[in-house]
């Protein structure tokens, strides 16, 4: 008897039923797909972008209703999050809905892969800039010009969740917050301790959970860019809050699970000092595998992996770390992984977006000296405060 059983990756593209189930596409990945139809059903089969070929476009048809999202941009470009809530919106839309994505900030990625119709940039607001009243009188802009059924953000303590929130509330619009299933009629949020789900239909602003949805389409939206002189008519005046701007904090006090930046070493790093200068000179936060913990080089706390912390950063750089399948259980979130390894079939080099297949000390040496002949060339805002302060200091 044949007991082996085809495994299917359940990260697959996948179509939300009306059930709310996500459906995973059969066949081979890059055959067919299926799109919705304005009732939410599947409709017509078509050939699917995989690989480098191009992807079709979600709908042709004119549009007659809008699903409005909303998110702040985070150095140019939607994160993860993000991401998915343009996905689901994109997902849950008919054939005459068009998705219309307002980004609070620069946006420099295509919108129209991800699955925005439309792309509104705001580019006077962003996430490191404080302003909830014109956030939310720009959001509510949009919405009176394009009366959209639903408006989606993601429900993240960056911005998003709270301008939500805001926006229902000076509408008195419906809300669902930390929404974990989504379909055309309705969303699904955890009750009593994440023990029951409970449903209820689409409301007006659904602010949806971190994960719920896979971001990858295998369709794109029309990605066309439209005007952004909304938002640029709101100023600061009256407002009743004072930006007092972002306080840098050193990165080695912030806690792993909260870094953005993280420069980790294992087994393969042995100057931990020059690797200490240049967790300082990024400014990043400072990981390790377990066998380099276990080499009492770094503090448990340090850990990365299936024992150790689970990380989201943005940017992982792995120095010297094969990439052993408990230490990968922990990145799995992060969002660009860069390996320096010697051994260029390290397991790590696949799970990496990038793999600088070299030696971790001399790697570490030009980095520094990269970073110093950078900073000369164009001072850090840090670095020109603390001049700023000597310089005035000497005068006094
Ligand atoms: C139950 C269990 C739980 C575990 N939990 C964790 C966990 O939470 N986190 C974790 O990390 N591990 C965990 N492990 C251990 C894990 O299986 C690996 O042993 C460990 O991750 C390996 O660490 P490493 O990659 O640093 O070391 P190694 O496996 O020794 O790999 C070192 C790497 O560095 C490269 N290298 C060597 N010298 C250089 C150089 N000069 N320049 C560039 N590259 C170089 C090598 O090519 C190699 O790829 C767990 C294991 C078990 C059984």
């Amino acid at each position: 008897m044949n007991t082996t059983l085809k495994r299917i990756d359940p990260r697959r593209p996948f179509t939300i039923t009306a059930a709310g189930l996500r459906r995973i596409t059969l066949g081979a990945a890059d055959e067919m797909y299926a799109l919705h139809d304005e009732a939410g059903q599947f409709g017509t089969a078509v050939p699917a972008a995989h690989g480098t070929a191009a992807k079709p476009r979600r709908t042709t048809q004119a549009a007659q209703r809008t699903l409005l999202v909303a998110a702040h941009s985070d150095r140019g470009a939607l994160d993860e999050h993000a991401r998915q809530t343009l996905a689901a919106a994109a997902l849950i839309a008919g054939a005459a809905t068009q998705v219309v994505l307002v980004v609070f900030g620069a946006l420099h990625d295509d919108g129209g892969a991800p699955g925005a119709d439309k792309i509104i940039e705001l580019a006077s607001f962003g996430s490191r800039a404080f302003a909830p009243e014109r956030e939310v009188q720009a959001l509510a802009a949009c919405v009176a010009r394009f009366a959209p059924d639903h408006v989606l953000l993601p429900d993240n303590a960056f911005g998003d969740g709270d301008l939500g929130r805001r926006y229902a509330a000076l509408a008195g619009a419906s809300v669902a917050t930390q929404v974990v299933q989504i379909d055309a009629a309705q969303v699904g949020v955890y009750v009593h301790a994440r023990r029951s789900l409970a449903l209820r239909a689409l409301p007006e602003v659904v602010l949806l959970a971190p994960g719920a949805v896979d971001p990858r389409l295998p369709f794109v939206g029309a990605g066309e860019r439209i005007g952004a002189e909304i938002g640029e008519t709101f100023d600061a005046a009256g407002s009743r809050y004072v930006d007092r701007g972002i306080e840098a904090v050193d990165a080695a006090r912030v806690a792993l699970e909260e870094a953005d930046f993280i420069v980790s070493a294992g087994n393969g790093v042995s100057d931990v000092t020059a690797f200490g200068r240049l967790a300082e000179a990024f400014g990043a936060a400072v990981g390790a595998s377990r066998v380099a913990v276990d080499n009492g080089l770094f503090r448990r706390d340090q850990q990365i992996g299936a024992t150790g912390k689970t990380v989201e950063a943005s940017v992982y750089v792995a120095f010297g770390i094969s990439g052993a399948v408990q230490h990968l259980q922990g990145i799995k979130d992060c969002r660009h992984v860069i390996a320096v390894n010697l051994d260029a079939s390290a397991p790590i080099v696949k799970r990496a977006n990038l793999t600088i297949v070299g030696d971790t000390q001399s790697t570490i040496a030009a980095l520094i000296d990269e970073i110093g002949r950078a900073r000369q060339a164009a001072p850090h805002p840090q670095d020109t405060a603390t001049l700023n302060q000597e310089t005035e200091g000497v005068t006094a």
